[in-house]
C-alpha cells in the first residue's frame, strides 16, 4: 500500500501497514531482519540509502516509520532503550540549563536527570503537574524542558498535555511527553501541542515482555536532526532483531489496548466494591480525580490500575503479592501477561519512606499491569487472594 494513503487511515490500519512495504528485493511481505553492519556501494558514495548499521538499518527504518505514523509525527527515531531515548533528549541541553519534571514519574527518568546529568550542571525540579500554577512557578529563565508523564506512575494521575504544552511555549520551553503508559492508541501528545514524544517500546508497543527499546517522535525538523546526529555520534541504537520484534508487537497494538482497557476497567470496578480494598486508582472510575480530563484527553483509560488495602501495612501487601497465581510479581508493564508490582519495595524503593508516604505512595499500594487474559480468571485470582487476607 502507498504510504501517502496510510496517512488518512485509522490507527489499526497504521499499526499493521505504516512504514512497511513488501521487501523490494524478494517481495517478502514482512520486513526482514537485516542482520548486517554495512552495505555495498557501487562507487564511493553511490549506495541505496544505507551506509553503516549504526546510522541506519532497514528494519529500524520500517519501525521508525510505523511509530511516527501512530504518533501523528513526521519523524520517528529509535533507541536501544527507553532511558537511552530520554538520555538523547537531555543531552541536547547545556550546562546551566534547567528541567521541570513531574514528581510522579518513572524512577529511571528521575535517576538519569538527577544523578547522571546533575553533575554536568543541568539542574531540575520535580513538581506536581496536575497543578498548572505549581508548574508555572517552577519555570525559571534557564528552564529549557518540561518533562511530562501521563498517566503518572504509580498513582495513574492524569496531567493536562495541552494546557502544559501551551504553558511551556509561553516561556519558550520544549514540552516532552513520556507516552509509555497510554500508547499512541489512547493518546497522541503531538496532536495536543507537545513538541516531543518519548516511548519505552519495551512496554505496550513491544507488548510481549521480550525486548527492550525506546523511541522519540516529533514534527520538529531541528529536533529530528539533533537526535539523528546523536544516534550517529553516541550510538544507542537498537539491533535489527529487536526492531523486528517491536514491529511485530505494534501490529496488534490496537486490539491489545482494547483488551487491556476493558480488563482493567472490570478489575478496577471489582476492587472498588471489595471490602478489603481501600482506594482504587484508575482514570476510568467516574469518581476518580482524573476521570474528566482523561475522558477528554484519552481514547481509553489504559491497562494500569493501582489500589490500597484497607489494612494499609507492608505485611498485608506482602501477603497479597506472594499469593496470586495468574498475576506475576515483577517489575515492568504493558505485556500480554498480567503483572503485579509493589512500589514501596520495588520500583519506588529508592525514595525515603517519609517522602514516599507524603507523595501518597503507601506501604500497601499495589500496582497492576493488567494483561489480556480472560478477565474472569484475573478477577478470580484477586478475589481468592483477598479472601485469604
Ligand atoms: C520503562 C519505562 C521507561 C524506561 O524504558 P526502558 O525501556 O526500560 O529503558 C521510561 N518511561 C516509562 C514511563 C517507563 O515505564
Amino acid at each position: 500500500m502507498k504510504q501517502e494513503l496510510i496517512d488518512h487511515m485509522g490507527l489499526g490500519t497504521k499499526s499493521v501497514h505504516a512504514g512497511q512495504e513488501p521487501d523490494p528485493s524478494t517481495g517478502a511481505v514482512m520486513t526482514p531482519v537485516y542482520q548486517t553492519s554495512t552495505y555495498a556501494q557501487a562507487a564511493p558514495g553511490d549506495h541505496k540509502g544505507h551506509e553503516y548499521g549504526r546510522v541506519t538499518n532497514p528494519t529500524r527504518t520500517a519501525l521508525e516509520g510505523n511509530l511516527a505514523a501512530l504518533e501523528s509525527a513526521q519523524h520517528g527515531i529509535c533507541f536501544s532503550s527507553g532511558v537511552a531515548a530520554t538520555d538523547a533528549i537531555v543531552k541536547c541541553l547545556r550546562p546551566g540549563d534547567h528541567i521541570v519534571a513531574s514528581n510522579d514519574l518513572y524512577g529511571g527518568t528521575y535517576r538519569l536527570i538527577r544523578q547522571v546529568f546533575g553533575p554536568f550542571g543541568i539542574s531540575s525540579d520535580f513538581v506536581d503537574m496536575t497543578d498548572l500554577d505549581v508548574v508555572r512557578n517552577a519555570i525559571k529563565p534557564e528552564t529549557k524542558l518540561l518533562w511530562i508523564e501521563t498517566p503518572t506512575n504509580p498513582l495513574v494521575r492524569v496531567v493536562d498535555i495541552s494546557a502544559l504544552s501551551k504553558l511551556a511555549h509561553e516561556y519558550d520551553v520544549v514540552a516532552v511527553v513520556d507516552n509509555t503508559f497510554a500508547s499512541p492508541i489512547l493518546q497522541r501528545p503531538l496532536e495536543q501541542g507537545a513538541d516531543l514524544v518519548v516511548h519505552s517500546t519495551t512496554k505496550y508497543l513491544g507488548g510481549h515482555s521480550d525486548v527492550i527499546g525506546g523511541a522519540i517522535c516529533t514534527n520538529d525538523d531541528e529536533w529530528n536532526e539533533k537526535l539523528r546526529f546523536l544516534i550517529k555520534s553516541a550510538g544507542a541504537v537498537p539491533g535489527p532483531m529487536d526492531c523486528f520484534l517491536t514491529l511485530r508487537g505494534t501490529k496488534t497494538l490496537q486490539v491489545r489496548m482494547e483488551r487491556h482497557c476493558s480488563n482493567a476497567q472490570a478489575i478496577a470496578e471489582f476492587l472498588s466494591a471489595h471490602e478489603k480494598v481501600g482506594k482504587v486508582y484508575y482514570p476510568g472510575l467516574p469518581d476518580f480525580e482524573g476521570y474528566e480530563l482523561a475522558s477528554r484527553q484519552m481514547d481509553g483509560f489504559g491497562g494500569m490500575v493501582s489500589f490500597l488495602l484497607k489494612d494499609d501495612s507492608m505485611e498485608a501487601a506482602t501477603q497479597v503479592l506472594s499469593s496470586t497465581q495468574v498475576f506475576t510479581l515483577a517489575e515492568s508493564l504493558g505485556g500480554v501477561e498480567s503483572l503485579m508490582n509493589h512500589p514501596a519495595t520495588m520500583t519506588h524503593a529508592s525514595i525515603p519512606a517519609n517522602e514516599r508516604h507524603a507523595a501518597g505512595l503507601h506501604d500497601s499500594l499495589i500496582r497492576l499491569s493488567v494483561g489480556i487474559e480472560d478477565v474472569r480468571d484475573l478477577i478470580a485470582d484477586l478475589d481468592r487472594t483477598l479472601a485469604e487476607l
